[in-house]
């Protein structure tokens, strides 16, 4: 992956892909740039032996074109988009398939800003959305649906692990969903948030998935510098995707690109460190007398059920993001946010330093209340995203805010 896609040759010599800090390209001679756009807007089809050459920075750079080839890598994927936020990736992927008429289902819960998009953005346009409760069986979910919501039918999003519960759901399952409603006339696209597992611990397509998206300022950032998305799937989706991208100009630029290709040459050594260290905070905080409940993937055992099958099937690391419920309501979650020395108060995960919040009045402050509560998403929920640091400091850090909050506790 390291070398993937670059020759030093190509760049005088230049060990790391340079930056591409420019907005045109020059053509060699006008019926070179004529080719370029044929194939940018697929007016025809590449010869053999050519690529779509370089234009303009909206549409492609070589920082852009590098990563995607190494991301693909890891999914395993024909092809893939960056963009310039995880909102980017959601919202392109999602308008590129969806018309006035539509209807699609969603996971539950799921980060609060895609939540606000699906049923205050999209419904605005005439499409329609449900949310969906993974726990229920694929017969209970058919049931759920009317005729007219089966016949129209388009996208199943799912955010598998949740944020911010660590919910699962089942890939497998929303794809035989998706299957059972395709028709001749209308395929139905499952698509895959896999931004709690990056990567490395949950690869969505192998599973039935179309698409795979990512908020690629978590894990692949992994540094709390950039913002960024990216999508990936089979060729013939991403085509139709990047078009939309083009033409909505929410791709990553040359600087985003080449931070994102530096970080993925870390990408597996941070996010084993953080899930070892996860393992080890989540264990403490489960024996905890102030804290009422643990959600840490790596925590599950067979005894749980569903979640723990999924689990077993879906992914390979319990992952670095622990939800926790402290004894009390948002007080007590407050007493420990302010404590905490080391961990920082700040939404965002999957950084090389911890960060914690609270999703029902952060992140999740704009899913309606009862949804909240529906979802577990109570005033003492607390969410830690565990970074590289050292287990101890961590765990010693954790141990003195929750001692904080034990003032607040009657005796
Ligand atoms: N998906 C998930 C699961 C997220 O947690 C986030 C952000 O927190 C996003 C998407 C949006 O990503 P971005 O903030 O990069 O736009």
């Amino acid at each position: 992956m390291m070398s993937y896609g670059y020759r030093p040759e190509w760049s005088e010599g230049s060990i790391k892909v340079p930056i591409f800090q420019t907005s045109t390209y020059v053509f060699r001679t006008a019926e070179e740039g004529k080719a370029h756009f044929e194939l940018a807007y697929g007016l025809r089809e590449a010869e053999e032996h050519e690529t779509p050459g370089l234009i303009y920075s909206r549409i492609n750079h070589p920082d852009l074109e590098i990563l995607e080839n190494r991301l693909c890598l890891w999914d395993r994927a024909e092809a893939a988009a960056v963009f310039n936020s995880g909102m980017a990736a959601i919202t392109t992927a999602l308008t590129t398939f969806l018309s006035p008429g539509d209807f699609m289902l969603f996971s539950e819960p799921i980060y609060g800003g895609t939540h606000h998009y699906l049923t205050d953005v999209l419904t605005r346009f005439g499409i329609r959305v449900k949310g969906f409760d993974p726990t229920h069986s694929t017969e209970q979910l058919l049931a759920e649906l009317s005729p007219e919501e089966r016949a129209k039918l388009k996208v199943i999003l799912v955010e598998t692990p949740a944020n911010p519960t660590n919910e699962l759901v089942d890939i497998v399952a929303c794809r035989e969903l998706a299957d059972t409603l395709a028709t001749d006339e209308k395929e139905v696209l499952v698509m895959v948030d896999n931004t709690f597992m990056g990567p490395v611990w949950q690869h969505p397509l192998q599973l039935g998935a179309d698409l795979v998206l990512y908020s690629a300022t978590k894990y692949i950032g992994g540094h709390s510098d950039l913002i960024a998305g990216a999508c990936l799937g089979p060729q013939r989706l991403l085509t139709k995707i990047k078009e939309m991208r083009a033409f909505l100009g929410n791709m990553a630029d040359a600087f985003t690109g080449w931070l994102l290709l530096r970080s993925l040459e870390t990408l597996p050594l941070r996010m084993e460190k953080q899930a070892q260290n996860a393992i080890k905070v989540a264990e403490y905080l489960q024996a905890h007398p102030l804290v009422e409940k643990v959600s840490y993937l790596g925590l599950l055992q067979p005894e749980d059920g569903r979640s723990y099958e999924v689990f077993r099937r879906q992914c390979t690391s319990g992952g670095a993001m622990i939800s926790f419920w402290v004894k009390g309501g948002e007080a007590e979650a407050f007493e420990f946010l302010n404590n905490l020395r080391l961990v920082k108060l700040a939404v965002s995960l999957g950084s090389t330093e911890s960060l914690a919040q609270h999703p029902a009045s952060m992140t999740h402050i704009a899913v309606p209340e009862a949804e909240r509560m529906q979802f577990g998403i109570t005033p003492n929920l607390v969410r830690l995203s565990v970074g590289v640091e050292h287990p101890d400091d961590l765990i010693r850090d954790i141990a003195q805010a929750l001692a904080e909050v034990r003032v607040l506790i009657p005796a």
